[in-house]
């Protein structure tokens, strides 16, 4: 298949890495034309411009774009590609996109590889980064099905393991186990940076292991990702941190009430349901 993607950084040249490898053709998008120049030296494109019409030709078009340049982005490309072309997008958050690239588009099909890295940029992007992970596809009911099944299979094809929602149960899921942890990583960050007593925070910097490693790695990511997250998704991460806020007050009391008891269960509560949402996983 001829592919266009729009948007080489992390997520597009990875795309693009494992598109090509499979024998796509594959066509990038950029802003700017050094990295146009990079994502042909570091073989994630084949060829790349900074000119949507170049993607005239394409049967498919990746947007991987940042969430808020999505819309505009399908806006721009779309007086330049054939009526049958497939447009689908990698946004993190699906309600807004969808609700607002689907007029533009009908055969707009939204997507979300549930993968990612602390570092942004195309230099960041590497094969196989899709590979047993989880791909959110999210179309309306009023969806072409053979657009859908195209993005389904294309998921497929880079080892991913790909669920079909609708876009608001899409991105009430994701606030649990996306957008709400990358807050709260960020809290645990900045509540440790309120240590006032220099020597002791600089001690727990030197002592600060794999589990500070795991905790503090999403809250620690993209701050451009974070602030979208928010922004687009905000009904979402605010029903669920004030579910968080609950969970916190309950902890607290209990530790100041000295409920050893209440507290171990709830610690063997979330022990025993972790494996729901975490399987044992090499790469994680
Ligand atoms: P990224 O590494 O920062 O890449 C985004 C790329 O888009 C940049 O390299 C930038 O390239 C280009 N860009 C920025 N603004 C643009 C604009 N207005 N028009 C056209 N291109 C523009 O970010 P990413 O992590 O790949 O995220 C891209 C998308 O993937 C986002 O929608 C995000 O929600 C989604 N996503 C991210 C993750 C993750 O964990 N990182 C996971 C799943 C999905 P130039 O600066 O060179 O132009």
């Amino acid at each position: 298949m001829k592919i266009g993607i729009v948007g080489l950084g992390l997520i597009g040249g990875s795309l693009g890495l494992d598109l090509r490898r499979q024998g796509h053709q594959v066509y990038g998008v950029a802003r700017r034309a050094d990295t146009c120049a990079a994502a042909v030296m570091g073989g994630m494109v084949d060829g790349a411009t900074t000119d949507l019409a170049s993607l005239a030709a394409v049967e498919i078009v990746l947007i991987c774009t940042p969430i808020a340049a999505i819309a505009p982005t399908v806006q721009a490309l779309a007086p330049h590609l054939a009526a049958d072309t497939i447009i689908t997008d990698v946004g993190s958050v699906k309600g807004a996109v969808v609700q607002a690239v689907s007029p533009l588009w009908p055969r707009f099909v939204g997507g979300h590889p549930m993968a990612g890295k602390a570092e942004a940029g195309l230099a960041a992007a590497e094969a196989d980064l899709f590979r047993q992970r989880p791909y959110g596809i999210t179309p309306l009911e009023t969806t072409d099905p053979d657009a859908i099944a195209t993005v389904h299979a294309l998921a497929e094809s880079l080892g991913a393991q790909v669920f079909i929602c609708t876009p608001e149960a899409h991105d009430r899921a994701v606030a649990w186990i996306s957008h709400l942890p990358v807050m709260v990583s960020s809290s645990l960050i900045q509540a440790c940076l309120q240590e006032s007593d220099t020597p002791v925070r600089e001690l727990a910097q030197h002592l600060a292991s794999s589990g500070f490693r795991d905790t503090s790695r999403v809250g620690g990511g993209n701050p451009e990702l974070g602030l979208m997250m928010a922004r687009y998704n905000r009904a979402e991460i605010l029903r669920s941190l004030r579910f968080y806020q609950k969970q916190l007050a309950t902890l607290t009391d209990l530790i100041e009430q000295e409920q050893w008891e209440t507290l171990t269960t709830l610690l063997r509560a979330s022990h025993e349901a972790r494996p729901g949402f975490v399987e044992t996983d090499p790469k994680a």
